[in-house]
């Protein structure tokens, strides 16, 4: 394999520095190219100079001064704002683009990087959720390998390799059911965000953390898997499995099915997407089947997750409705986050937009930013 030269959009999170772990196991396979970071500048200093990067970006222009002193003399260079991650994302020294920034705001960068056809190692999932199908169509114009880096997607991705051109007839997305499956529906109501972000099997940032256990999270996946792989919502079956064993399974006309499992750990999906077709080592626990006392699998419980409709109702509508969802849920999260709204009012605020939302069936990239624009500040308010 040629030495493949990166740019992780979001370095300084959950998934961008799994993502630098897995570089340092493999110095001889990757090199990092670009590095950017929305305001973390003390991190994005260290990992620039352990990673020896040619450049990096930090998203707030206050912090520009400090990354600038700090790395100018080491010889990188240092760019402040969106603007320049766009640019740079498209720049020809880089190969992979590892799109992990989170939310909406990492929808243009990652377009950027799908227009000049690079290979897009994708964890931000609210990007497909809010303009999948701008950004699938955008990657099949533009030659833009899309590699999921979710570990349901990256799961599925793997068992489609079996596939050989048959048909896929369901896909089976595991749920862990995140801190409060086994809770009764009062006492979610007054969980505070410290239990909410109790995850018992991932360790991941705090966004994503709250929508697993809203299982918002698990809707989005639903989305991000009909646009990644052409399934009908209805043919993407969701299953909770507290385990965490297997990823995700996939389906076939003759009832076989297809499953990728592993011990949790998010450095996998991370690191075949950099490496696929090739699969590389990865130090650190693997299964064991004899310690493995049980898996065990339920339906959702709808009521007392009602996000899982909201995201279902969603998608099926179709238009700028997926891109209000998020819109609404990324406002009514932070404010859960912050102490400001109970649990179930994440819920209640996603819908309450959704149900007064300006409908667009066929959005343009325009429409899908006013729209964010419009939800967003509306849940705020609400919130
Ligand atoms: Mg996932």
């Amino acid at each position: 394999m040629d030495k493949r030269r990166i740019a992780i959009l979001g370095s300084t999170g959950s998934i961008g520095r799994q993502t630098l772990d897995v570089v340092r196991q493999h110095p001889d396979l990757f090199e990092v190219e670009l590095l950017t970071a929305n305001t973390s500048s003390e991190t994005l200093i260290a990992q620039a100079i352990e990673f020896d990067v040619n450049s990096v970006v930090i998203c707030s222009e206050d912090k520009y001064r400090e990354v600038a002193e700090a790395l100018q003399p080491k010889g990188v260079k240092v760019f402040a704002g969106i603007e320049s991650a766009c640019e740079l994302v498209a720049a020809s020294s880089v190969d992979i683009v590892v799109a992990a920034m989170v939310g909406f705001s990492g929808l243009r960068p990652t377009l950027a990087a799908i227009a000049a056809g690079k290979t897009i190692a994708l964890a931000n999932k609210e990007t497909l959720v809010a303009a999948g199908e701008i950004v699938t169509e955008t990657a099949l114009r533009c030659n833009a390998r899309i590699l999921p880096v979710d570990s349901e997607h990256s799961a599925i991705f793997q068992c489609l390799l079996a596939a050989q051109g048959n048909t896929v007839t369901r896909l089976h997305l595991t749920a862990s059911g995140g801190p409060f499956r086994s809770w009764e529906r009062e006492k979610i109501a007054e969980a505070k965000a410290e239990q909410a972000l109790r995850h018992p099997n991932w360790t991941m940032g705090a966004k994503i953390t709250i929508d697993s256990a809203t299982m918002m999270n698990k809707g989005f996946e639903l989305i991000e898997a009909k646009w990644l792989f052409g399934l009908a919502p209805d043919d993407i079956h969701i299953i909770v499995h507290p385990e965490s064993v297997i990823h995700s399974m996939v389906e076939f006309e003759d009832g076989a099915v297809i499953a990728q499992l592993g011990c949790p750990d998010m450095r996998l999906p991370i690191q075949f997407a950099l490496s696929f077709p090739r699969r590389l080592s990865l130090e650190g626990r693997k299964l064991d089947f004899a310690s493995l006392a049980s898996m065990t699998f339920f339906e959702p419980d709808r009521e007392k997750f009602p996000a899982l409709e909201l995201a279902v109702g969603a998608i099926k509508r179709g238009g700028n409705a997926p891109c209000a969802l998020n819109a609404a849920n990324e406002a009514a999260v932070s404010a859960y986050l912050a102490g400001k709204i109970g649990f179930y009012d994440i819920s209640d605020i996603v819908r309450k937009c959704l149900d007064g939302m300006d409908f667009v069936a066929r959005p343009t990239l325009d429409d899908i930013f006013a729209t964010h624009r419009e939800i967003f500040s509306r849940a705020e308010k609400m919130c």
